[in-house]
């Protein structure tokens, strides 16, 4: 079986020292165009109580063109204008949406103008029609209007159909990428059997029903501690204060700090991909914890925030990738204990303290190691739990059944159907289409 889906790619790409100076300059214009048009919007506006329409705008921007002063706009690939217009005109139709429906969801806020900063990013529309005039994707070339021909570090994963849009961008540590997302159709993997518990850790990463492990990413501490070192030299550099000139010395040592982010967060990001496609290839059935609650009271010592990003980033993953090959991810309810229950017999211990690594359940006698027997447990009641009509949104409000008391007969029932091997209800999770499922380089 197969799907279509919308996969994402970002590739490094490398830039000769003039791409770099037109990145930088078409950069620079659609941050005066963005600008300037706010600006004149706002103006017309408190002259007439009229709002003037992107259309017109856009009409003025090429008349810019022509003018003696930003003659110079006529250097900047035009798609690049074209798409920041539209950018702009998608950022008001948020916003009016946003008026319209007030009080639910997010705030959107009023289109703003964009300030400079280390990174940046600049958008082509590829026009379909016209392949030829904007001549983007040829073989595994991409070749971008004034910019020429761009170096990729991958061109072998470039795919063969020539996407709508394409982003060219600069992240805050200098590096260079092309993204951007076509239809592809994959494949579903074969069909394993295999219905995996995963209990999410900080010694371990995950560990598995299965009793297999997966180790925590490696060297990160000591990444980590040198950022920190780092970042506190920054804090003594001129310019860290607020209202402070940033002196040369100062955006030096961001710079390196910005690098040492970067670093970190693909090591992650790396990390996270290649242990989710692992658990994808071997499981039809994937169990996790629901929220992190429970992985972060697990250790409160370490540095919650940073477990909590890695273990979200391996569930999204896990999400998306479930989704496209036709795997199901399923949560086990976070009041459920877990790790206070044995996986055999169902007794429920009173207290199970952090430093207890293995314990024998006293009423059936089973020695357990403490995480494959919560990863067990994260099986069966995410199996179990998931199909029952709607248990699973209540559970999430403030009526808890599983809590306390009620979570006896409950238990209970899940013994009993645990053997008929039905499938969980699945639960709709995000899937983000800007992710990739092979590394960032
Ligand atoms: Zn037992």
């Amino acid at each position: 079986m197969s799907q279509a889906v919308q996969k994402a790619y970002k590739i490094r790409a490398y830039l000769t020292p003039e791409q770099r100076r037109a990145f930088a300059q078409a950069e620079g214009a659609t941050r005066y165009v963005r600008r300037r048009v706010l600006g004149e919007m706002d103006a017309h506006y408190k002259a007439t109580g009229t709002r003037k329409s992107l259309l017109a705008m856009g009409r003025e921007v090429t008349q810019w063109k022509q003018a003696e002063e930003t003659l110079w706009l006529k250097d900047i690939p035009s798609d690049v204008i074209i798409q920041e217009l539209r950018d702009l005109k998608q950022a008001f139709e948020h916003f009016f949406r946003a008026l319209k429906t007030k009080g639910s969801g997010r705030k959107v806020g009023y289109p703003k103008p964009k300030r400079k900063s280390a990174s940046g990013a600049i958008r082509f529309a590829f026009d379909h029609r016209h392949p030829g005039k904007v001549a983007g994707w040829t073989g595994k070339k991409v070749i971008l209007p004034k910019l020429g021909m761009i170096k990729l570090a991958q061109p072998e994963r470039l795919p063969v159909e020539m996407p709508k849009l394409v982003t060219l961008s600069r992240d805050s540590s200098g590096r260079f990428f092309i993204s951007f997302s076509v239809r592809q159709m994959i494949e579903a993997l074969p069909v394993t059997g295999v219905s995996l518990g995963v209990d999410l850790g900080l010694i371990d990463l995950a560990v598995l029903s299965d009793e297999a492990r997966i180790p925590a990413i490696k060297g990160l501490k000591k990444k980590e501690r040198y950022l920190r070192r780092q970042q506190r030299t920054l804090s003594r550099r001129q310019g860290s204060k607020k209202g402070e000139k940033k002196s040369r010395r100062y955006l030096k040592q961001q710079q390196k700090v910005n690098r040492i982010h970067c670093r970190i967060s693909d090591a992650r990001r790396d990390y996270a991909q290649k242990a989710s496609r692992a658990l994808i290839k071997k499981a039809d059935v994937i169990a996790l914890e629901d929220l992190n609650v429970q992985g972060m009271m697990k250790n409160p010592r370490l540095s919650k925030a940073l477990s909590d990003a890695a273990f979200r980033l391996l569930r999204t993953c896990l999400e998306y990738k479930g989704k496209w090959y036709g795997r199901t991810v399923c949560y086990a309810d976070q009041f459920v204990p877990t790790t206070k229950t044995c996986s055999v017999c169902d007794h429920r211990v009173e207290e199970m303290p952090l430093s207890v690594r293995t314990w024998t359940c006293p009423c059936c006698g089973t020695l357990h190691d403490r995480d494959i027997n919560a990863a067990r447990n994260i099986l069966r009641f995410a199996v179990t739990l998931g199909e029952g009509e709607g248990a699973y949104p209540e559970a999430r409000g403030g009526v808890n059944p599983l809590r306390e008391g009620a979570f006896a007969p409950l238990l209970k029932d899940s013994v009993e159907t645990r053997t008929e091997n039905r499938l969980p209800r699945f639960r709709e999770g995000h899937a983000p289409e800007d992710h990739d499922d092979s590394r960032v380089s």
